[in-house]
């Protein structure tokens, strides 16, 4: 089956980097899915689910955001940051959620929108986790 190169990567580190047949990414504007020789492209990312197909193996991460660009010769994620979906400790994702929630409460402004971004970010490893756990 025809691949394409892609790497995924954080400020902190190298995520992932293999040949492969399909990538779903969380745009902003929706899901984007991206298959060998698609035409170069640049657009940010939402949190949400990363999926990669593979040998007819699926591979499922968490993203918080960031950017993807499609070039010619490879795909790049630069994620804010990114988890495999089996190493998503649900039990930290649910106190960052209680915590958000506590803290959103009466928070005005730059806090707000940061409490709002903690908030989005913990829903949503909690919901990749979720899934993948009733996926088996
Ligand atoms: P917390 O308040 O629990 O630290 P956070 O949303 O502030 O959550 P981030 O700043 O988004 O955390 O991430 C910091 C680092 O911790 C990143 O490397 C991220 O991949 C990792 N990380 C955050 N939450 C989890 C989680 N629930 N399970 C696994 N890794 C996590």
């Amino acid at each position: 089956m025809s691949t394409f190169r892609l790497e995924i990567v954080t400020a902190e580190k190298e995520v992932y980097a293999d040949d492969v047949e399909l990538l779903v990414a969380p745009g902003v504007e929706g899901e984007l899915g991206i298959l060998p020789h698609h035409a170069p492209l640049m657009t940010m990312l939402q949190p949400g689910e990363l999926r990669i197909k593979k040998g007819g193996e699926e591979i499922i991460m968490c993203v918080s955001g960031g950017f993807l660009e499609v070039r010619p010769d490879k795909a790049i994620v630069l994620a804010d940051t990114a988890e495999r979906a089996e190493e998503i400790d649900i039990e930290r994702a649910v106190a960052a959620r209680c915590r958000a929630e506590e803290k959103i409460k009466g928070a005005k402004g730059t806090e707000a929108a940061l409490i709002e971004a903690a908030l989005r970010r913990s829903m949503v490893r909690i919901k990749v986790a979720d899934r993948r756990r009733r996926r088996g």
